[in-house]
């Protein structure tokens, strides 16, 4: 039987290393990006992460009682950028908040956001998702950042269905083709990627993790409509993200250069090449003048 995990007082994130030794492990996650520490790497940029989302028809949107989950058939993958080979898109689901300052899994600077999208991808060389989900090259996941604001129309599809999926266990069908890549943000050249885990039991330590730097946005309503769905207990669904965990010796990489509080090691000037180049200028400046008065220029 599987082992009950949750995120109550009783069953949540604090408790769950009785049951998967992996909690102590070196490479958990999610884990706050320091986005100053973060380091740029020009092959993530030249070796463009492609992502080859395709629409299907009859997607089963359910309510696992820990978030609602959407499952993706074998259409879809993703290439490049950090990644090994190609991965398939599995399922995608949410992390959320029972207030808007919570909910993301990531954080950024410190900073939490109101939900957190998972697009959780498994190494295709081993051709299903059960297969892949303990190899140490098997998956791959997309974080995507939710913040309030405007209605998502490509959200509604799935939200407009949390009524009839209320309770654990529940599923619907979308009844329209749907193609996942409307989630993503209008951007996704620029993102964080670091090797981490699994957030949700069994927490295996073999998810190369991208992270989108650019944030997507759903309504209240439609936060408000994930709230309303229920756990086993017929308690709502809501603060079901695990809090960060130590970086330790990993380094986060990212793809984008920023000139600011972004990436440590984009070449740039510092003060002390400042102050060679004004010394090199400073002494050509005198040989020349010294040149031109020889010429009796002057
Ligand atoms: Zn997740």
């Amino acid at each position: 039987m599987a082992v009950q995990w949750g995120y109550a007082q009783s069953d949540g994130p604090h408790t769950w290393f009785k049951n998967f030794p992996v909690v102590a492990g070196k490479r958990q996650s999610p884990v706050n990006i320091v986005s100053k520490e973060s380091i740029y790497d020009a092959s993530l940029a030249t070796n463009r992460l492609t992502i080859s989302y395709g629409a299907e028809t009859n997607m089963l949107v359910k309510n696992s009682g820990h978030s609602i989950q959407v499952d993706a058939s074998d259409q879809s993958e993703i290439f490049g950028g950090p990644l090994s080979g190609k991965y398939r898109l599995q399922q995608f689901h949410l992390h959320w908040g029972t207030t808007d300052d919570v909910g993301s899994e990531h954080t950024v600077d410190g900073t939490s956001f109101s939900a957190e999208l998972h697009l959780v991808h498994y190494n295709f060389k081993y051709k299903t998702f059960a297969e892949a989900i303990n190899k140490s090259d098997g998956l791959a996941v997309f974080g995507v950042m939710v913040t309030i604001g405007k209605e998502h129309t490509g959200f509604k599809h799935i939200t407009d269905l949390t009524s009839n999926i209320r309770q654990t266990g529940q599923s619907n069908r979308l009844s329209e083709p749907f193609n996942p890549n409307c989630l993503l943000p209008d951007d996704t050249s620029s993102y964080w990627t670091y090797e981490g885990s699994l957030t949700t039991p069994p927490l295996h330590e073999n998810v190369t993790w991208i992270v989108f730097s650019k944030k997507i946005h759903i309504s209240r309503e439609q936060l408000d409509s994930l709230r309303s769905l229920q756990n086993e207990g017929g308690e709502p669904i809501g603060n079901n993200y695990r809090p960060p965990l130590p970086l330790g010796d990993r380094k986060i990489r990212c793809s984008f250069k920023k000139r600011s509080n972004t990436c440590l090691n984009v070449p740039e000037m510092s003060g002390a090449c400042y102050l060679v180049a004004g010394a090199v200028l400073g002494v050509a400046a005198v040989v020349f003048t010294r040149f031109l008065n020889h010429l009796n220029v002057f």
